[in-house]
């Protein structure tokens, strides 16, 4: 089994499902007492946080890459970084090792294909839903992705930041998200794109009526297919 190096912290919410979900996957696949060989390396979200907000996206990469750096030293085989946003600097963290980063747009574009589905809503960050870097990766796979309309985003973004990275699970916010789905349903996606690792922690598979793509848990799987290499 190679060792994975977590890139976590944004928000520590997310990464305790990262290390949760892998050590589940690693007993369900090998049995017995296996657990995943991993390295996290949890950082500062307040200060990642700022970085975002003030748009200072080259001291984020380089911050990110430093940490990338710390985890080959350490030993991490491969690399995971446990937020969709913050692959908007993936470049900075892939020139920074020598050991292969895993994608979390990649891998959840395959599992999409795999659906054989062809248009899916994305739910995410303002920066993830509405800046090019990620929707243009799912699309580089031939798949339309639709975003929620303005007022959605942003009640969408304030859900993330205000209560799912601090723990907080409202089913409020649930209702609100429900009918974000929906209404990208009704123009047309086929499917969902968790497109934030929190928001598992909100909406699960029997909340809407089409396939939702939980981004972290296909991390995890993609990274333990590496990992395993299977
Ligand atoms: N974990 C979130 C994501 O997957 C949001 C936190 C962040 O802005 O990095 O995008």
């Amino acid at each position: 089994m190679k060792t994975i190096g977590l890139i976590g912290g944004m928000s520590w919410e997310s990464s305790a499902e990262y290390y949760r979900l892998l050590n589940e996957q690693v007993k369900q696949r090998l049995g017995g007492l296996h657990s995943a060989k991993c390295l996290m390396y949890s950082d500062d979200f307040e200060e990642i946080e700022r970085f975002q907000s003030e748009g200072k996206w080259e001291e984020a990469g380089e911050r990110l890459a430093d940490v990338a750096r710390s985890l080959e030293k350490g030993g991490a085989e491969l690399i995971v970084l446990c937020t969709n946003t913050m692959h908007k600097v993936i470049s900075s963290i892939e020139e920074a090792v020598s050991v292969p980063v895993l994608h979390i747009a990649d891998a959840t574009a395959k599992k999409i294909e795999a659906n054989h589905l062809h248009t899916v809503g994305l739910l995410g960050t303002k920066y993830t839903m509405e800046q090019e870097f990620y929707k243009e990766r799912i699309a580089d796979s031939g798949i339309k992705v639709l975003i929620p309309e303005a007022a959605e985003r942003d009640m969408i973004n304030q859900v993330i930041f205000d209560e799912l990275c601090l723990g907080e699970i409202k089913d409020s916010s649930k209702v609100k998200y429900q009918q974000a789905i929906q209404n990208l349903i009704d123009r047309g996606a086929e499917g969902i794109i968790l497109g934030c690792t929190e928001i598992g922690l909100l909406i699960h598979e029997e909340d809407a009526e089409v396939p939702l793509f939980d981004t972290a848990k296909i991390h995890v799987e993609a990274a333990l297919n590496e990992a395993l290499d299977s």
